[in-house]
């Protein structure tokens, strides 16, 4: 029986492990950056590309359904609806790759998308 032999590689391949993930960690920490574009989706569809630094505010939907999409120095959010629950605009902004605003109501998703250093394709369709 070579069991605490066994062990002993064990827990160095963990410690290994643990090292190796938490390096990972970091570097993954170090290379978060601010996000490339906004994509604005109704009812599962993109219809809306926007490039985060360049400052605009526009209004989405239509009717009754309407958010107020503003994109400020290279955050966005929606600082007005007229969705009973306020949640998107309670959201506060967002800026990182992987962000989103939801507003269940109308169904509207805004995404930040990819990193500052991504070839944007602004025209949809
Ligand atoms: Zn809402």
């Amino acid at each position: 029986m070579n069991w605490l032999k066994t062990h002993k590689s064990d827990v160095l391949l963990i410690a290994a492990l643990l090292v190796l993930g938490g390096g990972l960690t970091l570097f993954l920490l170090a290379t978060r950056q601010a996000g490339g574009t906004v994509r604005v989706q109704i009812d599962g569809e993109t219809v809306m590309e926007l490039p985060l630094d360049q400052d605009v505010r526009t209004v989405l939907g239509e009717g009754e359904h309407t958010n107020t999409l503003v994109i400020e120095n290279g955050a966005a959010q929606v600082v007005a609806a007229d969705c009973p629950d306020q949640v998107c605009v309670n959201h506060g902004a967002i800026q990182y790759a992987g962000e989103s605003i939801v507003c269940l109501p109308h169904r509207l998703v805004v995404t930040v998308d990819g990193g500052a250093s991504n070839d944007v394709d602004a025209a949809v369709k």
